[in-house]
């Protein structure tokens, strides 16, 4: 798009990159990154006198923006809940410079024209870049294969029936020997459906305190364990959906010892909520895979810190009030997290920052299969995809913060720190100083 601002000099801020940290003014024209350098500010003319818009970084890293594997946008289908346009607002807020949009809309992007629209909707909205995932099944019905094919020649380059596990193991089988074929990667929700009917929070002390259905983290663990040895046997590579039992993190761990391509997600609300929170009943914190135990979180901490856990995901999940407004059975799981993630994840991860960075950046990037775009590192020539984030100050949400089309958020009462300063999407600057431009 056209912008008296096409030119931007990011001044003042801590530049990570693989390589590490250091200080250093990012100057961004023509839609990459132009010059990395200290001291830039006083080199280059003014904004007054014709020279680059200024984004103060005080304080601030600066990075590739971030790139969030797992947005459920709600379009087609669910526009009550969240559009694209509104979706693609709260991730810019939440630091994001491309989400990949979670394939349970309606109709399902399950065919290139759904998939098609999904991405025109994204570049029309302007502000991140939306990669439609494809679907596993037809439907997600879990009985007949999507297009691969075609949804692969479109560019889709991972598939995943979220919101259903792919339960039939000849599917899956099948599924794996075409993926390896095309070079694309599978998404697998890990949920044994048999086990959670009608299940509605973790399995444990406290749904049998409450009195609530329980749902066992068995569920999981079965299927993560199932499709890691048909990766073994077919040597393609899967990609698992937000984890959120202990076990599974060791068994995600033992595959990759064992040298197996997987790669897993841990979302920002299973390391930092527990199932104790459903004791006030709230379906806010009514989510699928559930919010599980300390013991979990911790795992999911250690995990994701140690890189078991490559990437977190928001998972973000709006939902209209009148669907959020019943019972804990009747409600849909799902809640928001776009604005949050990077809140949640410096207060509750106990990650580094350089860790952050590569688990909210360059490792959902690469298995997302947009790293010739995101997830680079801030240097001469890179896609000026950028993000600026302080790791300091607390805060907690507000509903009048939210800019989703839904308000579920489960961290009203939860202090968060650290928050997004500045987004550069595409060379232009679409978050300065906290607010969409
Ligand atoms: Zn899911």
């Amino acid at each position: 798009m056209a912008s008296d601002h096409s030119s931007v000099l990011i001044t003042g801020g801590t530049v990570m990159n693989r390589s590490g940290e250091a200080r250093a003014d990012v100057l961004v024209s023509g839609g990459v990154v132009e010059r990395v350098e200290p001291n830039l500010d006083a080199n280059v003319p003014a904004e007054a006198a014709g020279g680059p818009r200024r984004l103060v970084a005080d304080g601030c890293i600066v990075s590739s923006s971030f790139v969030d594997l797992h947005t459920h946008m709600r379009e087609p289908g669910r526009e009550e809940s969240e559009t694209i346009a509104t979706a693609s607002r709260a991730a810019a807020l939440g630091g994001y410079g491309a989400c990949v949009a979670m394939p349970n809309t309606d109709p399902a992007q399950d065919n290139v024209a759904v998939v098609e629209f999904v991405r025109l909707q994204g570049e029309r909205a302007g502000l991140v870049t939306v990669a439609p995932s494809g679907c596993i099944t037809v439907g997600r019905n879990g009985t007949q294969l999507a297009p691969f094919h075609s949804m692969a020649a479109a560019g889709v380059r991972l598939f995943t029936d979220d919101g259903n596990g792919v339960q039939d193991p000849l599917i899956m089988r099948r599924a794996l020997e075409y993926a390896r074929e095309l070079g694309i990667t599978l998404a697998q929700h890990c949920e044994v459906a048999r086990l959670t009917d009608g299940a509605v929070m973790h399995e444990g002390c406290c749904s049998s305190r409450l009195g609530l259905p329980g749902w066992p983290a068995i569920a999981e663990v079965l299927m993560l364990q199932r499709d890691i040895e048909l990766v073994r046997e077919t040597g393609a590579s899967m990609h698992f959906l937000h984890l959120s039992t202990a076990r599974s993190v060791e068994i995600v761990r033992q595959a990759k010892n064992d040298g197996l391509p997987v790669t897993a997600e841990v979302t920002p609300h299973h390391i930092s909520l527990t199932d104790e929170k459903l004791a006030s009943f709230s379906t806010l914190f009514k989510v699928n895979p559930p919010l599980r135990t300390m013991e979990d979180v911790e795992s999911l901490r250690a995990g994701l810190a140690d890189g078991t856990i490559d990437a977190v995901a928001t998972d973000h999940a709006p939902h209209a009030a009148h669907l959020k407004d019943q019972d804990l059975a009747a409600a849909p799981p799902g809640m928001l997290g776009l604005q949050t993630a990077l809140g949640v994840v410096v207060a509750h991860s106990g990650c580094s920052t350089k860790r952050i960075v590569e688990a909210m950046s360059w490792a959902p990037a690469a298995i997302a299969g947009l790293d010739a775009t995101h997830g680079r590192d801030v240097v001469a020539g890179s896609p000026a995809n950028l993000v600026v984030f302080s790791t300091e100050g607390v805060w907690r949400q507000t509903p009048e913060s939210i800019v989703s089309k839904s308000t579920n958020s489960p961290y009203f009462d939860v202090d968060l720190v650290g928050s997004v300063r500045h987004v550069v999407h595409r060379g232009e600057v679409v978050v300065a100083g906290g607010a969409l431009r």
